[in-house]
């Protein structure tokens, strides 16, 4: 038997084959698989912004006018104006010289690490890091360092120890972890990244156009815009669109067009999706209440929970519901999805051992109506 049928029956042993559900329809938060109506608790469009009008409305303009695919790389002919002009938003909205316009968020952050980091540097990443960014690292041949998720002091260990033996250092976090729901210590890792000579790259993905006053994410809301070296984001989250950007200072962006190869060798992303993202932008200084009401929805629901005795983490729009035991933890999900939520469950290897959960995707579609009914029915399948 070969490497493929392998991995396929020992996956199915487990338990653990990953499959895919196509869903008929996606709308006003809900979802529709096999005929059936759910609660979609899985989706990143936090704000409700995939489906706005002002989206839709820029993105069919820009196909009138400039047709669907951008036809060439941005180094060829696939750049246009729009990019530049999306380009321009962004770094405005991060408070940076400069910005860049990446397919993915995870072309991006593989693109961009692999760029800046050689053989002979090193990297210090958070042990709970985005797969994009470990591959990233693994492509560059840099040396690679990973912290205690979120410990500072572990980082400055690890840096007193290390930092010498190298000649460019990264620390790198994100900002709001995507499966645990809290938040990268920033303060602190920039205080070590200035005493230890490094720079800090940060991945805004779960936060951009929820925190910070102007909805930029946690850099701005901790106000360390200028000392946070490359911010990464994506507007797939939050901002309902597609595609990612790294706000940068000018010499960085002229670097990476340079040498980031998910940059050069790929074709541009489509102008109804950067006219889309534009709009998004603009959604995120005109609609404040968005992410204003989602954060507050958010506490309600984790107070509410906690109060009933349940163990819940972290501090954003994310909500792990911790459980514990695998086979619990599969058993809620499944009595959960025949109430019609639809609530998946994290388990080992993607968690720590003991530590399976139900990781609710908070979204704006989530009114507190629906919520407290949700904690009602988490409450029954538990405890009755
Ligand atoms: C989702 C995510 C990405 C990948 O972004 P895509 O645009 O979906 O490719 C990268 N980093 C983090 C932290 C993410 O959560």
């Amino acid at each position: 038997m070969g490497r493929i049928e392998e991995l396929l029956q020992e996956r199915k042993r487990e338990g653990l084959l990953r499959t895919l559900r196509p869903a008929s329809l996606r709308k006003q938060g809900k979802i529709y698989l096999n005929a059936k109506e759910y609660f979609d608790f899985s989706s990143n469009d936090y704000l409700g912004l995939a489906s706005h009008p002002k989206l839709k409305e820029g993105a069919k303009k820009a196909i009138e006018e400039l047709g669907i695919g951008a036809s060439a790389s941005r180094l060829l002919s696939g750049d246009l104006e729009v990019h530049h002009r999306l380009e321009d938003r962004i770094a405005l909205f991060k408070g940076k010289e400069s910005a860049l316009v990446l397919n993915s968020g995870y072309q991006a952050n593989v693109g961009i690490i692999s760029a800046i980091l050689k053989r002979g540097d090193a990297v210090f990443c958070d042990r709970l890091n985005h797969a994009s960014i470990i591959d990233g690292i693994l492509l560059s041949g840099a040396k690679l360092f990973r912290f205690h998720h979120c410990d500072s002091n572990h980082l400055e260990w690890l840096l007193k120890k290390e930092r010498g033996n190298f000649k460019e250092a990264l620390i790198i976090t994100e900002t709001v972890f995507s499966m645990d729901g809290d938040r990268a210590p920033l303060g602190e890792l920039v205080n070590l990244k200035e005493k230890y000579n490094c720079r800090i790259m940060v991945d805004e993905a779960h936060a951009t156009g929820i925190f910070g006053e102007n909805g930029s994410g946690i850099v701005e809301e901790q106000g360390l815009t200028d000392k946070v070296d490359l911010n990464l984001g994506t507007f797939s989250k939050a901002l309902g669109g597609f595609g990612a950007y790294i706000a940068c200072s000018k010499d960085v962006r002229n670097y990476l067009i340079n040498t980031c190869r998910s940059f050069i060798y790929s074709t541009a992303l489509p102008p109804s999706v950067i006219v889309a993202n534009i709009a998004s932008l603009k959604l995120i200084k005109e609609e404040p209440f968005r992410r204003k009401t989602l954060l507050e929805n958010a506490q309600y629901f984790r107070n509410s929970l906690n109060k009933i005795g349940f163990r819940v983490i972290g501090s954003s729009q994310i909500v792990p519901l911790i459980i514990g035991n695998t086979e619990e933890t599969i058993e809620l999900s499944r009595k959960l999805q025949n109430k019609n939520y639809w609530v998946l469950p994290i388990r080992p290897p993607t968690v720590r051992k003991g530590e399976a959960r139900l990781r609710f995707s908070l979204t704006y579609y989530h009114t507190k109506e629906i919520l407290e009914r949700l904690i009602n029915d988490i409450y029954e399948s538990k405890h009755l």
